[in-house]
């Protein structure tokens, strides 16, 4: 037992939690039954606390096309590319995505997670540089250990402490490597791209943005949010995951930057690992066509999107930022916003509680993202149900006399 003691203060921090309102670790889901609907606890539940922004965990094609690549393929590569060789489905998914986003390369890798440390610990070693924003997600931080490269934050979204740090390393030999995100996983906002491309070239640095949240959500055709800034000759990689908008598992990345390719030869989390399964490709290939014919799907996932942020705004509640399809209602204290999720989880509403240390600022709150499959009927009951707790709670004034909410 010796060997977990280091932590005692974690385990110690986890039963305190569980006695403030519930065990947010321990969900389970009795049966899923559609891409915005779940059993917990025998109780039909709608699910707010999903990646699934266009709705596609249960498409009927995608599922044929899984069926039908097991049936042909099998279950499983049971290894590496570099060792077990490629099927010709791993490059057909890699030609689509470099179409997709008018690059010349693409890798894939077996999950987002994995694209992010490979990418990010392998294009800069100990005689480069790598700059990320403070509040980048896990997977960028744990990439900055694996790799060599010293690394520098800046302040969240800021262009002029990221045009600071760069100045002070302006002598220093290597090559620099910035990182930023397009939609942030907790909060929803999104980082000031056009700024941080004039830093960029200012100080001649590369430019890598994680799409993992705004693939498929931002952008006329979906590429994300240097679609929609129109900044995509700047950005030099673009990472991005499957295990959102196109509802499989799985990550890429996407460049034109010449000799991309003697990365898979380079890149640990690419090499030592099992390539993706069949059925977990030809799904995505498929969620792909989906996201790229069907732009309604996100048109819709706007709307439902701006429905719902402002239906919680006007309710009362502090919410994220910006109106996109990841909307965070801050409550602070971490014991009312545990108490507040269980409530809403016994309500027949599922959602994400986000605790300090994984939150920014150190604040407490609830983190939901709508899908383009949720109905206007799905928002409202969600924004009546939040608004009806957050009065009984104390967080929002009672309701006027003449409310019906
Ligand atoms: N990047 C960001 C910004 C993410 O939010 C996530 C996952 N939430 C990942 C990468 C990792 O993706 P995956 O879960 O598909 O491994």
């Amino acid at each position: 037992m010796a060997i977990l003691d280091k932590f005692s203060g974690l385990a110690a921090r986890y039963e305190q939690l569980k006695a403030s309102g519930g065990d947010p670790f321990s969900i389970q889901f009795d049966d899923i039954i559609s891409s915005v609907e779940g059993v917990v606890k025998g109780k039909r539940t709608l699910l707010f606390g999903t990646n699934n922004y266009l709705g596609l965990t249960f498409d009927p094609i995608s599922m044929e096309r899984s069926i039908d690549a097991i049936r042909k393929h099998g279950t499983g590569t049971t290894g590496s590319r570099i060792a077990n060789g490629s099927y010709r489905e791993h490059e057909k998914l890699e030609r689509e995505l470099a179409d997709f986003y008018g690059h010349e390369h693409c890798m894939v890798f077996s999950t987002g997670y994995q694209a992010n440390l490979a990418m990010i610990s392998t294009l800069v070693g100990k005689d480069d540089h790598l700059i990320i924003d403070a509040d980048s997600h896990a997977s960028i931080y744990d990439a900055s250990r694996l790799g060599h490269a010293p690394v520098v934050r800046f302040r969240h979204n800021n262009p002029e402490d990221l045009a600071k740090r760069l100045a002070r390393l302006k002598d220093q030999p290597g090559e620099k490597l910035i990182v930023v995100e397009g939609i942030y996983s907790m909060l929803g906002d999104t980082a000031p791209l056009k700024e941080f491309v004039d830093v960029k070239r200012e100080f001649g640095a590369y430019l890598m943005v994680d799409e993992a949240h705004s693939m498929g959500v931002l952008g006329q055709r979906g590429r994300g949010l240097a679609e929609r800034e129109g900044v995509e000759e700047d950005v030099d990689f673009v990472v991005g995951t499957f295990s959102k908008s196109l509802a499989s598992v799985g990550g890429f990345c996407v460049s034109s930057v010449e000799g991309f390719d003697i990365l898979r030869l380079a890149a640990r989390p690419y090499m030592f690992t099992a390539s993706l399964p069949p059925a977990i490709i030809a799904s995505t290939l498929s969620a792909l066509e989906t996201l790229r014919n069907e732009p309604q799907r996100r048109a819709k996932l706007r709307a439902n999107s701006r429905r719902f942020y402002n239906g919680l705004k006007d309710a009362g509640f502090t919410v994220g930022p910006e109106a996109n399809p990841i909307v965070a209602v801050i409550l602070n204290d971490p014991a009312v916003a545990t108490m507040f999720w269980k409530r809403l989880v016994d309500e027949g509403m599922y959602l994400n509680l986000a605790l300090p240390p994984a939150t920014p600022n150190s604040s407490a709150f609830l983190r939901s993202s709508v899908s383009a499959a949720h109905t206007e009927e799905h928002i409202d009951f969600a924004i009546a149900l939040m608004t009806r707790v957050g009065r009984e709670f104390g967080i929002l004034p009672e309701a006027p006399e003449y409310s019906n909410v």
